[in-house]
């Protein structure tokens, strides 16, 4: 199967990583696309210009990827500024066919970052536009509309868990993996004063814990058209 995180920002794929990691050991290949350049998170160097900071991001995702023996494309949108437009929309059904899309996971539609919100519609839209070959991009339309399911959001955020997978042998992998992000591990410590391992393990033994294993992460469907499925589609 293959596996695509659509985010709005590199880092986000933080609460669906260590499902992506055991869809690797059952053969799947992986794909990230982050929509924006992340040009913004930079809390502790607030005067860095927009280029240099969208480098250091692409770079440290690059890694990740890599070591996560992925591929990774970068919508790079403005940071902070995204907005759906048309021709946005055309570059990720473009996305969505070249990396052959069968399970995607996105934001959950309420969210305290409007990046993440209007990413989880621009999906939503894409996803079910990607077979459709009235809307015409490079690559070939898909055979179906991708499996869709959404991470959980940070923050005082209700959120309806329906789907949980046991990450507790992938728990380090993703750890180290998401330390590759040393620019936010560096912008997370200055602003909360706390890492971006100390806060996926806490949310991952949460989540563990009500399902009965250490580290577990939740999804629940998107509900979209052709975004449910009848068949088995997480680890
Ligand atoms: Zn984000």
């Amino acid at each position: 199967m293959n596996v695509v995180s659509i985010m709005a920002h590199q880092d986000d794929e933080m609460f669906c990583l260590g499902t992506m990691l055991k869809c690797r050991k059952r053969g799947d290949s992986l794909f990230f696309i982050t929509i924006t350049d992340g040009s913004k998170g930079f809390v502790q160097n607030p005067g860095i210009s927009r280029k240099k900071a969208a480098a250091i991001r692409h770079r440290e995702m690059s890694a990740l990827v890599r070591a996560a023996g992925g591929r990774y494309i970068n919508l790079r949108e403005h940071d902070e500024f995204l907005y759906d437009t048309p021709e946005l929309r055309l570059r990720l059904i473009e996305a969505l066919r070249e990396t052959r899309a069968q399970l995607v996971f996105t934001h959950y539609h309420n969210d305290y970052n409007l990046d993440h919100v209007t990413a989880h519609y621009l999906v939503k839209q894409c996803a079910m536009h990607a077979p459709l070959p009235v809307l015409r991009t490079k690559s070939e339309p898909l055979p179906e509309a991708p499996a869709v399911f959404l991470i959980e959001p940070h923050g005082p955020i209700l959120f309806p868990a329906t789907h949980y997978t046991d990450i507790s042998a992938e728990f380090e992998e993703k750890a180290s993996l998401l330390l590759r992000h040393a620019s936010q591990e560096k912008a997370m410590q200055d602003a909360l004063g706390t890492g971006i391992k100390a806060l996926t393990a806490r949310t991952a033994a949460f989540r563990g814990q009500q399902v009965g294993c250490a580290y577990a992460e939740c999804f629940c469907p998107m509900e979209a058209r052709g975004a449910i499925k009848t068949y088995q589609v997480l680890p």
